[in-house]
């Protein structure tokens, strides 16, 4: 059966258009337009006004406008051509850094000059510089409002233009599919009315008769994205989106899950070998993922916990009902360090009861991986620890029945999915991911939206709070001279810096020369971890951290997430004023995990603007994860906050889940209506293959 998506007019290959080759395709590549509908989706990012004259006293600098006027004065030089037109309000000055005949020929006084270009306010004066220009009434600028492309070296304006109106003009209402104005009006939306070709081809291709009230509006409307035509598509997006999640969430529900025992003798002797007792909210959490994992259905699970919430015990503690009921767990981390510290905790608890913990990483030799291999193939070891070697093609569990994976935000949601196929022959694995980065709801819902959540709202109760402050680099010797006397207490301390190798763009401390710096002036021992070590050396240096050897760990980043050692209590992060405040969050969630008093310094570069001190505040003042996020998202948006690689894979087109929030709840009622719907499967099956073909595999399946 031939499959829907490549069928599609809108998924074909640039270079299905006329006219465009293998050359101008890689240019569009750069944009990352493949597709046909992605020429679509290629929205204008401002338009020009061409349709109105405007009186040169209005004119602003960065305004692209339409003027005409009569010379008064021509002056040429080694740098070009200046010439003054003058209208009844004002004077401006047309700037050509290049002479030529026919310029020449018509720029003379007296001559009536109709001229449009971009305005440049400057010491110089008001100026439009090499605009394009005729003898007023000779001829007509293009059309009204002319939309401008996000463009690239090598493509003009003019290119763009083009094939968008090929693109547009080979899809048609037929091949295009979407919801209709009646779906949209039984969730309640009613002012936006149109299919999504209309809506299209109000943006690209607005309307030349338009008249000025409507020109603004668009103009206004389609920057903000306020526009009808612009929520048209944007609801169409968010839906496609949410549908992607069902069919996910489907596609792994065709499968049987291992039911696992909801008494676990094995959780018993682990949490009676514990020094301290599970928080309620471990144990709600704990209690919501063994129902899951109590039924044949797989568990999609999240758990959501702030830095130093215990997601590592809750995660043993699960495992337990796997290892009980005879199925292995595997346990993923996004890096090394974090994957080798947990494979370190898991056989602390694991190995004193009798069950095998293997560790999978990259930087293992051919030798010791072939016999892990060996191991988990012939369910010698029972729980395996691991970085995203675990889900590569070699590796095969004898009896995968849980996949538990740390720090879900690092990894993307294909990267989960390839582990849910480890499973035994017809059945996949439960699932349960846990984060650390405390989202708002509906954000999580569109992040996350093929999984349930959990929240653990509850840190353990030994904890005393963590001292931040605030200040600058001026008086770093200081901070220096009180990190050097606390460590002669015994006490351990991180050094935080943001770059690994010295930048003179960005005047970041490098980790390399204060690490030189600081063992020079001080008398203790000093270690240094950072991205580009070799993993066996960073882990080594993490060992003689954990094992107390090191007093004062210069790291970058590298630390960030999940790093466990309790007896440091003291970080100091260097250039704060440049992180996002959720990754400061998790950074100095590395200290406040024993029962000593916690500090963290923030040193900051000055001059430091009002929003920077604004932004280091929240962070001396809150110690609330959710708080925090928020704050970053108000401050930042939800890029910056869950990092490129999550947004980026999230693959949006125009939604912008922070700003459109409000439509959230809808697109997930109507993706819910369409796949409960029998008659409407196979729009909800176009509406996916249009926005996100690469789901295509789960909605065939
Ligand atoms: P995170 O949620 O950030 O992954 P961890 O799992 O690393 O947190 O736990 C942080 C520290 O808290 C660890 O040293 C862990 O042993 C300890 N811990 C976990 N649960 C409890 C608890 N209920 N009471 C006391 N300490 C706990
Ligand atoms: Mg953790």
């Amino acid at each position: 059966m031939p499959k829907p998506a490549t069928s599609l007019v809108i998924n074909l290959p640039m270079t299905a258009l006329s006219g465009v080759g293998d050359a101008l395709a890689g240019r569009l590549k750069e944009l990352g337009i493949h597709r046909i509908f992605d020429m679509l989706m290629h929205l204008p990012r401002d338009y020009e006004d061409r349709s109105r004259l405007v009186p040169i006293r209005d004119v602003e600098h960065g305004m692209s406008v339409l003027v005409s006027g009569v010379v008064t004065h021509v002056e040429t030089n080694r740098t070009g051509m200046s010439v003054a037109i003058e209208d009844d309000t004002g004077v401006l000055v047309l700037r050509f850094f290049k002479t030529y005949a026919a310029l020449k020929n018509t720029m003379v006084l007296g001559a009536n000059i109709t001229a449009f270009g971009e305005i440049k306010v400057s010491r110089y004066g008001v100026q439009m510089a090499h605009p394009e220009y005729h003898i007023t009434g000779t001829k007509a600028f293009e059309s009204g409002l002319l939309p401008i492309y996000p463009a690239v070296k090598g493509l003009h304006q003019n290119k763009i233009r083009q094939l968008v109106r090929l693109a547009i003009n080979a899809v048609s209402h037929e091949t295009l599919h979407c919801l209709t104005p009646l779906q949209l009006q039984n969730v309640g939306i009613h002012d936006i009315q149109s299919d999504i070709l209309t809506a299209l081809k109000q943006i690209h291709l607005p309307d030349k008769d338009a008249d000025i009230f409507a020109q603004t509006a668009l103009l206004e409307g389609l920057k903000e994205r306020t526009h009808p035509a612009c929520r048209r598509l944007i609801i169409e997006e968010l839906v496609a989106h949410q549908l992607a999640f069902l069919y996910r969430r489907n596609n792994v529900y065709q499968y049987k899950a291992p039911r696992c025992q909801d008494s676990s003798p094995l959780a018993q002797k682990l949490l009676a070998n514990l020094p301290f007792d599970l928080t309620q909210a471990q144990k709600r959490v704990i209690g919501d993922a063994v129902a899951d994992m109590a039924t044949s259905k797989p568990m999609l699970r999240l758990i959501q916990g702030d830095v130093g919430a215990g997601k590592t015990l809750v995660a043993a503690l699960t495992a337990c009902h796997a290892l009980d009921s005879g199925w292995q767990v595997a346990v993923m981390a996004p890096t090394e360090i974090l994957a080798e510290q947990h494979f370190i905790n898991f056989q602390k608890w694991f190995a004193p009861l009798g069950v095998g913990v293997g560790f999978l990483a990259g930087k293992q030799t051919a030798k010791e991986r072939a016999a892990m291999l060996d191991d988990i193939v012939a369910n010698e070891v029972q729980v395996v620890v691991g970085t995203h070697a675990l889900f590569q093609d070699g590796v095969v569990f004898a009896k995968l029945g849980l996949v538990i994976i740390d720090e879900q935000h690092r990894f993307g949601v294909e990267q989960r999915l390839r582990l849910a196929n480890k499973g035994v022959a017809n059945s996949t694995p439960h699932q349960l991911a846990m984060t650390a980065t405390p989202i708002p709801r509906t954000l999580a819902m569109s992040m996350y939206g093929d999984m349930d959540v959990s929240v653990i709202d509850e840190l353990p109760p030994n904890r005393t709070p963590i001292t931040t402050v605030t200040i600058s680099r001026d008086r770093r010797d200081e901070v220096i001279e009180r990190i050097f006397a606390n460590c002669k207490e015994g006490k351990q301390a991180y050094w935080v810096c943001p770059l690994v190798e010295e930048s003179s763009v960005l005047d970041a401390q490098s980790a390399e020369l204060l690490y030189e710096d600081l063992c020079e002036r001080l008398d203790i021992n000093i270690g240094l971890v950072h991205g580009k070590m070799k993993p066996a050396d960073k882990q080594a240096v993490m060992n003689e951290f954990k094992l107390g050897n090191i007093d004062l760990l210069v790291a970058t980043t590298v630390i960030e997430v999940g790093v466990d050692v309790p007896n440091a209590s003291l970080m100091v992060i260097e250039n704060a004023e440049r992180l996002g405040l959720s990754q400061l969050h998790q950074l100095r969630g590395r200290v406040g995990r024993g029962s000593a008093k916690s500090f963290c310094v923030l040193l900051y570069q000055t001059p430091l603007s009002p929003t920077g001190i604004e932004r280091l505040n929240v962070l001396r003042d809150s110690t609330d994860g959710f708080v925090i996020a928020q704050k970053d998202l108000e401050l930042r948006g939800a890029g910056e906050l869950l990092g490129k690689r999550q947004t980026g894979d999230m693959g949006y087109y125009l939604a912008d889940i922070v700003r459109d929030e409000v439509l959230l709840a809808t697109a997930q009622n109507i993706a819910h209506q369409l796949i409960n719907d029998a008659s409407q499967q196979q729009l909800a099956q176009q509406i996916v293959n249009t926005w996100l073909p690469d789901v295509k595999e789960y909605v065939n399946a």
